[in-house]
């Protein structure tokens, strides 16, 4: 899996297709969602198609899409892959895939520049994320980054002689006062490795497995840097496998990523209701795309509604058929979420997709914060 960074997408991002046009395809192929591969053949095949259509003929993106529809017939794995990005620009030899550990929206782009939101999107929802377990004698810190590690290390303390531990659990154990001196140790030692591990590999987020007197004082330990990113704790033991580590780490990252979310919905219903640069449903939000006034557009997963986009001006609207703007006569669009989305991204806008949120849904599930 080619490991994708800011500094790839940037590369990704300065590329322009000067004798033909770049196509973009992004694909869900989640496994969870499409079990047989038949199911995502057809579906990519929908979508190819549609995207044929508006290909204009053209014999370098007409060969693109044919990669395309190859590369999915082909060797993909599944198991390990739930999205996939595909650049393709067959006059200008360029054929790109990022395959990812998590799914994306099914579009397809045809334009002079490769369409790099989504990506970005991704990086963004999925922040390294650190995992620091501990009990007396060992230590384990991992980094994952979009659902691989990227990042370990590992301590092991010599055991103490038995008659210590053995003196100190009959005096009344592990109560963090009567930690003993050693394991005070181990800890500090362990958070200085997670500090170590950070200035190698910095994260976004830092979960604690740890018993929790032992987690108390590790988290008090931390180097303020780290306690500040400190983002929960897991319930797995330190010899837990990478595997089960990960599932802990991709739950409260999934958490982390709510209340994240919850917090754009915030600021947005705050803005809505002082009537100042925020925007709720899509119709509204829609006219601000238009007008290139949003800085992020909020949607909830799942929603999609018909609309309008005007070929004159290019404007996406939820009433039609008259363009307001320019006069033309618009052209009816299936899902204008979907277009809003795109277009979004195309004005390099912010675009954050929420999961479950009731506040949001209740504005309309769209809308946007503005920059004026
Ligand atoms: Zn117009």
């Amino acid at each position: 899996m080619a490991a994708i960074t800011q500094a790839a997408i940037r590369e990704l991002a300065s590329i322009r297709g000067r004798s033909a046009p770049i196509t973009s395809c992004y694909l869900d192929v989640d496994g969870r969602r499409l079990a047989r591969s038949k199911d995502l053949e057809h579906e990519v095949e929908i979508v190819l198609k549609g995207a044929r259509a508006k290909a204009d003929g053209d014999a370098s993106v007409l060969t693109d899409l044919q990669q395309i529809e190859q590369y999915v017939r082909g060797a993909l794995d599944r198991s390990r892959v739930r999205g996939v990005a595909i650049f393709a620009c067959s006059a200008e030899r360029l054929w790109q895939v990022v395959e990812l550990p998590v799914p994306v929206r099914t579009r397809v782009m045809v334009n002079d520049v490769p369409a790099v939101g989504q990506l970005e999107a991704v990086l963004r929802d999925h922040e390294p994320i650190g995992v620091l377990m501990a009990d007396r004698q060992r230590a384990r810190m991992f980094v994952f980054e979009l659902g691989a590690l990227v990042e370990r290390s590992e301590l092991f303390e010599q055991v103490p002689r038995e008659t210590d531990v053995r003196g100190l659990r009959d005096r009344g154990g592990d109560h963090p006062q009567v930690l003993e001196e050693h394991t005070q140790q181990h800890l500090r030692t362990a958070a200085q490795v997670a500090f170590a591990v950070w200035n190698q590999h910095p994260f976004t987020h830092l979960a604690i497995a740890a018993p929790d007197h032992l987690a108390r004082q590790l988290e008090a330990d931390l180097h303020p840097y780290l306690r500040e990113r400190l983002c929960g704790r897991l319930s797995v033991p330190v010899t837990a496998n990478h595997g089960e580590v990960l599932a802990a780490a991709q739950k409260i990252e999934a958490e982390v990523e709510r209340t994240r979310e919850a917090r754009v919905v915030e600021r947005l219903r705050e803005a809505v209701a002082a009537g100042r640069k925020g925007v709720g449903g899509l119709a509204d939000t829609v006219e601000a795309l238009a007008d290139h006034r949003v800085s992020t557009l909020v949607v909830s997963q799942g929603f999609s509604a018909p609309g309008w986009r005007c070929p004159g001006c290019g404007a996406l609207a939820a009433m039609g058929p008259r363009c307001k703007r320019c006069g033309s006569a618009m052209r009816e669009v299936e899902d204008l979420v979907e277009d809003a989305v795109e277009e979004a991204l195309a004005q390099s806008c912010q675009v954050e997709i929420c999961v479950g949120n009731a506040d949001l849904d209740v504005m309309g599930r769209a809308g946007a914060l503005l920059r004026y």
